[in-house]
């Protein structure tokens, strides 16, 4: 039991994540493990995630350019200069870098951000395995299930229960354990938990081979913690830095990535009204 929660809160096999990050989650959940998930997974976003973002376009008045990648920042000057892969070049008093940790040292900065950042950000933090979906046919008992980090999926469960349809759940430690897209492999891993469950179609995504996020939610492998946390939030010059990967609290959450936005929000609101002056 201890193996797969603890395997999926790292999303990786238990030996590469931090035992003092596995106690924030723990902390997180005021030492109670069933408060822990239920914290973890009780509430959603009416509307879906995308909901969010939609309510801070309305709130911000901003522009969102999709599929904009950056590749170079360089500050220099009173100003700092992005470029994109396309060669377009953007300027700005001050830049927030929020992309993912694993992402940071992908982009090319000029003059050199730190190498605590740079070596966390090429050691990556743990999330890696699988998480998949799976439409069922017909009705079978609600269930959850743990098992042995070797397992393709090591938690598997009813996500949802409607009265004409059910939707299982699964996380396993690594692709190298089952190819999310294959069906077979699916209603076999499926099958571990419930040898009479079937699938009608399922779906999923290797956020390990997407290069714009190289892996799945963060927790920090032994170390990185202590050595690299403060670090990896403190501002360089006008170049600050934001996101889920590098919040105090709910790191690795969508409560994280709030968390640590409102932070460089304040810290940016007081360079640009003093320090920049300076
Ligand atoms: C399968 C899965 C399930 C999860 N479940 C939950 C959950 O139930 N609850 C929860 O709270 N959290 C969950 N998370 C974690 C949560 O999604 C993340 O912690 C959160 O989205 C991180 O937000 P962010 O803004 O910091 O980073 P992101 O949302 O990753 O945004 C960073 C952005 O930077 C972009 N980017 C990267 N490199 C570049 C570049 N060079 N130039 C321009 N853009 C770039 C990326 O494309 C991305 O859009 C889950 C994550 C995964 C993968």
């Amino acid at each position: 039991m201890l193996h797969s929660f603890a395997g999926i809160n790292g999303h990786s096999f238990t030996d590469k994540s931090s035992y003092l990050d596995q106690l924030r989650w723990y902390a997180l959940g005021d030492y109670d493990l069933w408060n822990m998930w239920d914290n973890l997974s009780r509430y959603r976003f009416a509307g879906g995630t995308k909901s969010l973002i939609e309510k801070m376009h309305a709130d911000g008045d901003f522009e969102t350019r999709l599929g904009t990648v950056i590749s170079k920042v360089h500050q220099g000057g009173d100003k700092v200069t992005v470029t994109t892969n396309r060669g377009e070049k953007i300027e700005a008093r001050s830049v927030v870098v929020a992309v993912p940790l694993n992402c940071i040292h992908d982009i090319e900065f000029s003059p050199s951000i730190s190498k605590i950042k740079l070596d966390a950000s090429r050691r990556g933090h743990t999330g890696s395995g699988t998480k998949v979906y799976a439409q069922v046919e017909g009705k079978n008992p609600v269930f959850m299930g743990h098992g042995k980090e070797s397992m393709p999926l090591c938690f598997a469960w009813t996500e949802y229960n409607d009265a004409r349809s059910q939707v299982v759940c699964g996380f396993g430690l690594s692709p190298s354990l089952l190819d999310v897209n294959d069906d077979d492999e699916v209603q076999a891993a499926f099958n571990q938990y419930m040898p009479r469950l079937r699938i009608s179609e399922s779906v999923s995504y290797d956020w390990n081979q997407d290069p714009y996020s190289k892996g799945t939610w963060c927790m920090y492998p032994p170390g990185m913690l202590t050595s690299s946390l403060a670090e990896l939030q403190r501002p360089e010059g006008k170049i600050f830095f934001a996101g889920a990967d590098i919040a105090n609290g709910w790191r690795g959450f969508i409560d994280g990535a709030i968390e640590s936005g409102a932070r460089t929000a304040t810290q940016i609101d007081e360079y640009l009204s003093v320090g920049a002056s300076e």
